[in-house]
């Protein structure tokens, strides 16, 4: 098959393994940065063209797009898959899982596990929302934010309300969340590729810290997840229509509860903890999967 990735860097370790797992199962790999694609957007025949050539021939594209690019990298996946391109996951499924909300709301209409989180427009409205999510200690978060930057505790009303008036100050938009204290600042990253869990690890924060992300000084170790910790993993990612993905979940004392379903895992931690080629198994989904006019996003 013809391959295109969709990535800004040829040179990250995620991209670089993709292209090897790829090239070693003798595929031919393209690296497209999304930027320089760009478009024409014509009923008889749609295009892309990159720094001058139409790319015509492409049989199936990994998007790997940085949250500073959604929308223009979903509009040129997008654009693929109405060229008939498989994409490994559609743009439909990027964009409803990049918005933390939307994520949220398909989540527990599903009944996944979350914890109780409520989202607000107005300054008036926080001591009712304190109300709905039970109270400090909560958890606030910008919904633009990504590695834990903007995720605030907040442990009295006080403080809740004076961080949630100053994002709300600044124009952003927050959601407000139950605090899981029971999770300890250790989350669980579930790589779920298809319909299943192929590989998990615990991530912990560093000393002090609640959140657990790796950007922030986390470090993470093996674990062995359990049935139903596997299953959200699994159904969440579904929900979401994506398939391959991170789940990342928090061992609350009422079960699993998801954090976020991220639409472009990292491959270097997942690997080195486990010692498994998830790169292939990636590119495997691919050729399993990867028929051309198969996106349920084309013509609906
Ligand atoms: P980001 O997308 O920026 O990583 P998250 O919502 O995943 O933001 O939050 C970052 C980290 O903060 C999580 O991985 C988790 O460790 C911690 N965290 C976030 N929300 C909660 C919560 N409600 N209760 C306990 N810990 C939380
Ligand atoms: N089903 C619609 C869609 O696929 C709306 C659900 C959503 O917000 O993702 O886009």
């Amino acid at each position: 098959m013809k391959i295109a990735i969709l990535s800004r860097n040829p040179k990250l370790y995620s991209t670089r393994r993709l292209i090897e797992a790829a090239e070693a199962r003798n595929h031919e790999v393209v690296v497209l940065d999304v930027l320089r694609c760009y478009m024409s957007i014509a009923s008889h025949r749609p295009s892309i063209h990159y720094k001058g050539k139409d790319l015509t021939d492409i049989d199936a594209v990994i998007p790997r797009i940085g949250a500073s690019v959604t929308f223009y990298g979903a509009a040129v996946l997008r654009q693929f898959e109405m060229m008939g391109v498989y994409p490994l996951n559609e743009s439909v499924a990027i964009t409803r899982s990049r918005d933390k909300l939307r994520a949220t709301q398909l989540l527990a209409r599903r009944g996944i596990g979350l914890p109780v989180t409520g989202f607000a427009n107005k300054p008036d409205d926080i001591e009712d929302l304190l109300r709905m999510v039970g109270g400090p200690p909560v958890v606030i978060k910008l919904l633009s934010g990504t590695q834990g930057i903007g995720v605030v505790l907040a442990e009295t009303s006080k403080a809740a309300e004076t961080v949630i008036e100053s994002f709300l100050g600044l124009k952003a938009e927050v959601l407000v969340q139950e605090y899981i204290k029971e999770a300890g600042g250790a989350d669980l990253r579930c790589f779920v590729i298809g319909d299943k869990v192929v590989a998990a690890m615990k991530r912990q924060g560093k000393d002090g810290e609640f959140r657990s992300n790796i950007h922030r000084g986390g470090s993470a170790n093996l674990v062995k997840i359990t049935p139903e910790e596997r299953s959200t993993a699994v159904r969440a990612a579904k929900i979401m229509g994506l398939n391959v993905c991170g789940v990342d979940i928090l061992r609350a004392n009422h079960g699993p509860v998801v954090m976020e379903v991220n639409s472009s895992p990292g491959l270097q931690g997942i690997e080195n903890i486990t010692n498994k080629d998830i790169g292939t198994q990636v590119i495997q989904f691919i050729e399993k999967n990867g028929v051309r006019g198969k996106t349920k996003t084309r013509g609906q």
